[in-house]
């Protein structure tokens, strides 16, 4: 390979670009379409000013980046974190066309976000910064353009006041500009538990392909969140034992195994959806860094990037880790567990679920005909099994680690759809 390689200082796309050039290269990618495939298509940043519940105003910055569209429209979520920058937004949005083209759905990738801190804004504040934002990348968004939908910290009620928004512009309804809606406005029965179903179907696939016993399997769930929660709900209910859940609140212990019913509704039912409070017997409090050290089988991180980093790798006791959260494992991490004999199923195969269940929700948006909950499971479950063992085989065949397994067939099925349509647009 002859190209100069893109680098960059936020180390989540820095790692997206380590990722993506160490597949390239393995798999011999030619020159044209690393230069094509290491860059968005299409990045844009708008200000957002919002009149707070106070009356004074402030102004928030807002990202929508669309990393490829060869596959389909673009497709991915929007986030609202002080952390989130163009950058953070290139390197998620590429993730999001790896994630849709090994899910084998007729998608491209994006993502998007404001950075702001979403827990001191009023319900109506968010409501106002939503539907500014929409309206400003609504230049760039539509059912065949790019198709947004929840990520960290945004769900259903940001996705009505998009929808919302971009209908009224447009003067028609349209639906498809973004999924993750509540069931009641073209949402999808099943959308709201697709990520942690798809979770929970490559750790029961993962265990299978290992012999080991899902009843009893010890599993640490990081992040109590929309994903983590059903995760836990899926696997508590085929036996396996949720030994450590943990939220911002912290870690919560309980080695035979923590009531996941009970701390569901403890966090349904919690003003801020947290864990803070939840108590049953035979816990023990620990903090959030501590959850992902305690003894068991299978490490589940389904909160913010990087929870498993250099610093803690060496204490991590779990034979296994899948990525319910985007970018969990940081490369240096994921080296020093991988020599370990750590087996660690990517974030773009793990919680691929969500986006699964997004393109059903398009679908039935689409064609204004919708499916019941068991037929939006029952395509989803066949989807995720047939993917892991895609790239598990991939994996064992080749003899490469899952993620890299996962690129490779990944970025081969953008790279051939790039090639087959040329480079014009
Ligand atoms: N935010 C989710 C993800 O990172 C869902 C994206 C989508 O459904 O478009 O996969």
């Amino acid at each position: 390979m002859s190209v100069v390689k893109r680098t960059s200082k936020n180390v989540l796309l820095d790692t997206a670009l380590e990722n993506f050039y160490g597949a390239a290269e393995e798999m011999g990618l030619e020159d044209g379409l690393v230069e094509i495939l290491s860059r968005p298509e299409r990045a844009i940043c708008v200000s957002i000013p919002i009149t707070m519940d106070d009356g004074s105003t402030r102004v928030f910055e807002g990202y929508r980046v669309q990393h490829s569209t060869a596959l389909g429209p673009a497709k991915g979520g929007f986030r609202y974190h002080p952390d989130v920058d163009l950058e953070e937004c290139e390197a998620l949005g590429s993730l999001m066309t790896w994630k849709c083209s090994l899910a084998g759905i007729p998608y491209g990738g994006g993502k998007g976000g404001i950075a702001c801190d979403p827990l001191e804004l009023s319900t109506t504040e968010r409501e106002r910064m939503t539907r500014t934002f929409a309206a400003r990348v609504s230049p760039i968004v539509g059912e065949w353009e790019d198709v947004p939908a929840p990520d960290v910290n945004t769900g259903a009620s940001e996705m009505v006041w998009f929808m919302d928004t971009i209908s009224k512009m447009r003067g028609r309804f349209e639906p498809g500009v973004v999924t993750g809606k509540p069931i009641s406005i073209w949402g999808s029965k099943g959308r709201t538990a697709a990520t942690g179903l798809g979770v929970f179907t490559c750790i029961k696939e993962l265990l299978i392909a290992e012999k080991i016993d899902v009843k009893g399997a010890k599993i640490i769930i990081q992040g109590f969140g929309n994903v983590g929660s059903y995760a836990a709900k899926f696997l508590s209910e085929v036996g396996a034992k949720i030994v450590g859940i943990s939220d911002v609140t912290g870690g919560y212990y309980a080695p035979d195994g923590i009531d996941v019913n009970k701390a569901f509704d403890h966090v349904t039912n919690h003003p801020k959806k947290m864990l803070e409070g939840f108590t049953q017997s035979g816990l023990s409090r620990i903090s959030g860094e501590e959850i992902l050290e305690v003894e068991a089988d299978v490490l589940t991180p389904c909160a913010l990037e990087g929870a498993v980093n250099a610093k803690n790798a060496a204490r991590i006791k779990a034979r296994y880790i899948v990525e319910g959260a985007n970018g969990p494992v940081t490369p240096d991490a994921d080296e020093a567990l991988g020599s370990k004999g750590v087996i660690i199923v990517p974030d773009f195969l793990a919680n691929s679920g969500g986006v699964i269940g997004s393109y059903f929700e398009w679908v039935q948006n689409l064609g204004g005909y919708f499916w019941t909950e068991d037929e939006y499971n029952n395509r989803l479950i066949p989807i995720m099994t047939d993917n892991f063992h895609r790239v598990w085989n991939y994996a064992k065949n080749h003899d490469v680690k899952m993620r890299r397994a996962a690129f490779l067939v990944a970025i081969k099925r953008v790279a051939d759809a790039v090639k087959m349509r040329g480079t014009f647009l």
